[in-house]
């Protein structure tokens, strides 16, 4: 990187020989959103979760949701002052039980992140990240001493798709995630799935395998529903039967949790005992209707449910 020059991120630039982020204390998004819009499905189900983003992301997927924010340069964005403190002050004000970096990449603002969660730890409050996984193994240890979980989109299981549709890479995504499961954060699986593009059989078993084999069948994986968006305008929205079909393949694979997302109303956004197959939480999209688990368990046969419930 020559002088005043900046990464892919657009956030971080040198100045004289010193890399500087432009972001930190920066957001540009702040909102109190369900914690099932994460999605994450096994933490503090029915919460509300103190969420907020800064400009920036190390990838440039051509899906991006919130394009206008991850993939602008800070200076194009108006942003707030905000220390560290003071979001964890805002979260505790408004008694949310999490802060959730989301919305755009968190690693691009890694150092933020762990002050915020690091003040919010303090009173309590358990900060989340939703992150592309994409983050090299030291930054990730620093973040991992003070976050509460980690919601990681694994974008496809091919390189190719990571090149050419996000210009980025699976391999250290994956390593991220058995250094989140080795370390012990509690972690849950997106994957997005674009119609031709990620959806094939065998592609969702390779995944479902990964899953089981190197993380553990009780790490919650869902499958979402694609719209248009960005620079992919041209693929229709996935066809349901494609989820309940990637779903179908995951639980054979001996997934015990797999959901379905964007597609409110549907059996696969509930929750159920991986033994008795009773009803445990039940959900209408973003919503929890009812949580039947009692002390983290199945109320019908003792099975105790990984998450965080307390
Ligand atoms: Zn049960």
């Amino acid at each position: 990187m020559a002088d005043v020059e900046r990464g892919a991120c657009g956030v971080r630039e040198n100045r004289g020989g010193k890399y500087y982020t432009r972001v930190y204390g920066r957001p540009c998004s702040l909102h109190i959103d369900p914690i099932e819009k994460k999605p994450l499905n096994h933490v503090l189900p029915g919460t509300l979760s103190f969420s907020l983003a800064t400009p920036g992301c190390n990838f440039e997927c051509k899906f991006c949701q919130n394009w206008e924010i991850a993939q602008a340069r800070p200076e194009q964005v108006p942003t707030f002052d905000l220390s560290a403190e003071q979001v964890a002050l805002l979260a505790s004000q408004y008694s949310t039980p999490t802060i959730s970096c989301t919305y755009t990449e968190p690693v691009v603002y890694s150092e933020y992140v762990h002050d915020i969660a690091a003040a919010a730890k303090k009173s309590g409050i358990r900060t989340l990240i939703i992150s592309n996984g994409f983050i090299l193994e030291e930054p990730l240890r620093d973040l991992m001493e003070v976050l509460g979980a980690v919601k990681v989109d694994l974008k496809a299981y091919t390189e190719k798709f990571y090149r050419e549709l996000c210009g980025g890479e699976l391999k250290p995504v994956l390593e991220t995630l058995r250094r989140l499961r080795k370390h012990g954060t509690w972690t849950e699986i997106v994957v997005l799935i674009v119609p031709t593009l990620n959806d094939g059989e065998e592609e969702i078993r390779g995944l479902a395998r990964f899953v089981r084999g190197d993380l553990g069948p009780e790490v919650p994986v869902h499958f979402t529903r694609f719209h248009p968006q960005y620079r992919i305008q041209n693929l229709p929205r996935t066809p349901v039967a494609t989820l309940e079909r990637a779903r179908e393949i995951a639980m054979a694979e001996g997934l015990q949790f797999v959901y379905l997302g964007n597609v409110p109303g549907h059996p696969g956004n509930n929750t159920w005992c991986p033994r008795c197959r009773s009803l445990l939480i039940r959900r209408i999209g973003m919503s929890t209707q009812e949580n039947r688990l009692k002390q983290g368990k199945c109320p019908k046969c003792q099975q105790a449910i990984p998450g965080i419930w307390s």
